[in-house]
């Protein structure tokens, strides 16, 4: 008889449900797995073995053929280390079969028997309650994860044997418990930001409008600092946009043990020698930091410095809001919604245009580094703000700024205005021909961007940025329409020079 048991695979961030079905043949002992495993899945009938005999159970002296169901899709990972045991031990009728059916089950088994975390634990519970499953069995260091699931009984074991304990009613489970929440370390808070009174108006008129910003400006200067604050002043993270931050950071294999849900929106600040599959995801098929920044912020620090292709391959996340990688047998596609903050020094050497420090860059490199800061990426960047050091007078002189709970306030009345007219997008998120219906400058107002388009020859392209950015300065101001004011606050915050400075 054989034993059937159900396990899950990760596709991008969600589980497939897999029957694992075990047939012992009368043949030479032997263990065949079937139904596209990938290595690390054909690595599992060792472990397993080693598993079941630690635990003080028999290894069946069979031929053992594991068959792991849809056969077209390919299995990966090592959560199938414990369903395929647990088939083993119900075909030889160890286990009780008709309760083990009715049952999900994931965990990577060590060589004692002991149960390890999996990637992916809060999507495979989740899969196992839409297929109607009676309950899941998680690693005990998933439970977290587990507990997050409604309307399932999740359990949790430390141990191969506890596991067939329960389902042979001769122990019990705990149902996995939330994690108590963490306190946020990483609150970072606007009052610490000395002075940069422009850099802190464009992040929250980004904030507010869903816009893409950059930074220019020279080392030192609070490029990163003011970055990594943009996710406190963004609308909180809403229940349902945790869930989906926490199954993507899981199918990364990012959770800690002791982590429940995602509560505050993410801060991912890759290094420049990110390549192409660390940023939008690869080839094992994990989420990457565009996903990981999903619902959150997304920092590129010394953006000139990305490789092209790097920089390129952000091109679709920043158009459709997702990454779609293609593997065998099919397309596989991870969220990827985030707010984009780049950062660029003035040059390489970072020090042209110092008040007090010599440019150390030939003319030919400033104009090479210049030259990254243009093309598809740069283009979907709304605000662009240079920033000067911060006088050493400034930074001991000044008051403490305004703390990042005041601005959120002003961003919510910002969004809350949008939400109604846009249609629930974002002023940046609106399309090129709703620009001007939507944003309805004042006829002063129109007339003021189309002058500034005649002398600085902007394309139309440019000027509707231009005028998307009004339109959220209008909206922090509480203004029904665009006036000429929020024109000229839009132009100061986005700097368009390319001029060459001279040391
Ligand atoms: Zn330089």
């Amino acid at each position: 008889m054989p034993g059937l048991v159900t396990g899950a695979v990760l596709v991008g961030v969600d589980a497939v449900l897999v029957s694992v079905e075990v047939d012992l043949l009368r043949r030479l002992p032997s263990v065949a797995i079937v139904g596209l495993p990938s290595p690390s899945v054909r690595e599992a009938a060792e472990r397993v073995r080693s598993a079941i005999l630690a635990s003080g159970f028999e290894f069946p002296r069979y031929r053992v053929v594991i068959s792991l169901a849809p056969a077209d899709l390919r299995k990966d990972g090592t959560g199938f280390d414990l369903p395929m045991a647990l088939a083993i031990l119900a075909a030889s009728g160890v286990v009780d079969k008709a309760r083990a059916a009715r049952w999900c089950f994931a965990g990577e088994l060590s060589l004692s028997g002991e149960l390890r975390p999996v990637r992916g634990a809060l999507s495979i519970a989740c899969a196992a309650r839409d297929g109607q499953f009676e309950g899941c069995v998680l690693p005990a260091a998933n439970g977290a994860e587990g507990a997050l699931v409604e309307r399932l009984d999740v359990r949790t074991s430390h141990t191969l044997r506890d596991v067939v304990d329960f389902l042979n009613g001769s122990g019990d489970l705990p149902l996995a418990a939330h994690a108590a929440p963490l306190p946020d370390p990483d609150a970072l808070d606007l009052r610490d930001v000395q002075g940069q009174l422009e850099a802190r108006a464009a992040l929250e008129v980004a904030a507010a409008g869903g816009h893409n910003l950059l930074f220019e400006g020279p080392p030192g200067c609070g490029k990163t600092m003011l970055a990594a604050r943009l996710p406190g002043i963004l609308p909180p993270l809403t229940h349902a946009e945790g869930l989906e931050c926490t199954r993507i950071h899981s199918a990364a294999g990012l959770r800690r043990a002791e982590s429940g849900l995602v509560t505050s929106r993410p801060f991912r600040a890759p290094h420049h020698s990110a390549s192409a599959a660390a940023m939008v995801g690869g080839a094992d098929l994990r989420p990457g930091e565009a996903s990981l920044a999903h619902h959150g912020v997304l920092f590129l620090d010394e953006f000139p410095e990305f490789r092209r292709d790097v920089r390129e391959a952000l091109r679709a996340p920043l158009e459709d809001r997702k990454v779609v990688v293609s593997r065998v047998g099919g397309r596989v596609s991870f969220p990827a919604s985030f707010a984009l903050v780049a950062a660029a020094n003035p040059c390489p050497c970072g020090y042209a245009g110092h008040p007090t420090r010599a440019c150390m860059c030939s003319p030919s490199a400033r104009m090479r580094y210049r030259g990254q800061l243009s093309g598809p990426i740069v283009d979907r960047i709304d605000l662009r703000v240079v920033l000067s050091p911060v006088e050493p007078a400034e930074l001991f002189a000044s008051k403490p700024g305004e703390c990042s709970a005041a601005v959120r306030e002003r961003v919510l009345h910002a969004r809350a205005r949008q939400h109604l007219r846009n249609g629930g997008r974002t002023n940046a998120a609106v399309a090129a021909d709703e620009v001007v219906p939507l944003a309805d400058p004042t006829e002063p107002a129109l007339r003021h961007l189309v002058a500034h388009a005649e002398v600085a020859g902007t394309s139309a392209r440019v000027s509707r940025r231009i005028l998307r950015v009004a339109r959220t300065v209008a909206d922090l101001d509480g203004a029904a329409r665009v006036e000429v004011q929020h024109v000229d606050r839009a132009l100061t915050l986005r700097f368009d020079g390319e001029e060459e400075v001279v040391p």
